[in-house]
């Protein structure tokens, strides 16, 4: 194929328009902060499912000091029922039964007053966990929502450099003569598509020439379309080829 030396200079703002394209639509599509929001993500999760663990405890603790507050409760009514009984019975047999059931029925209250101070601190201990665990999910949302906004703007950004490259790709593109487009592209889907020639190197795969290479290019017309024996792409001649 021939084309003229300055629409083969075109192929090469071409070429880094698409690098420069290539990035942006790498950098839109996979913010760098992705993989920490992802962490973040699971994260999240994990401490959710530990928070309603702690939850969990501060309930059944809850639970059982109501359990034990009802005790009490009935412990205390019996404990009045045999007070009264006591004043009020004539027999004395009644009254040693009454006062050995009373003895019981005290023994009984301390005990459960004993289990409820202990279920106290536990159930203040839990509640504790849990507000720790509040705190950490609060500061992993915080981290989190930072982080998105810095990726939307992120993309956002690339986004519109991208979309800036779309236009300006397609206004050199527009000057290109549609077969050397139509190399240039087909070629550009394994190589960098058009590259410079300089200091005898082939900047699309910076693999320096043959001597049998360098001699077919000095040979070449300056119109011919020769493209790089190592990576393919189209060799841009120009002054400072070097050749
Ligand atoms: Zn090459």
């Amino acid at each position: 194929m021939n084309a003229a030396p300055a629409d083969q200079l075109r192929l090469l703002d071409l070429a880094a328009l698409d690098t420069r394209r290539t990035q942006a639509d790498a950098a839109r599509r996979n913010p760098p902060q992705a993989a920490r929001v992802q962490e973040l993500v699971a994260l999240r999760q994990s401490l959710s499912h530990e928070l309603s663990n702690r939850r969990g405890a501060v309930d059944d603790l809850q639970a059982e000091l109501r359990r034990i507050e009802a005790d009490v409760a009935v412990v205390t009514a019996r404990r009045a029922r045999d007070d009264e009984l006591l004043r009020t019975t004539t027999s004395a047999k009644d009254a040693v039964g009454i006062e050995h059931e009373l003895a019981s029925l005290r023994r009984r209250q301390n005990e459960l007053e004993d289990a409820q101070l202990v279920l106290m601190e536990d159930l203040e201990a839990a509640e504790l966990a849990v507000a720790e665990q509040e705190a950490l999910i609060a500061t992993t949302n915080e981290e989190g929502a930072q982080l998105s906004g810095a990726a939307k703007l992120h993309v956002a950004e690339a986004s519109a450099l991208h979309d800036q490259l779309t236009r300006d790709r397609a206004a050199v593109a527009a000057g290109v003569p549609g077969p050397l487009l139509a190399l240039y592209e087909k070629l550009s889907e394994r190589s960098a598509g058009a590259a410079l020639v300089q200091g005898r190197t082939c900047l699309g795969c910076h693999m320096m020439l043959s001597g049998t290479d360098l001699n077919r290019l000095r040979q070449a017309e300056d119109d011919a379309v020769v493209t790089c024996p190592e990576c393919g792409c189209i060799l841009v001649r120009t002054s400072e080829s070097g050749l």
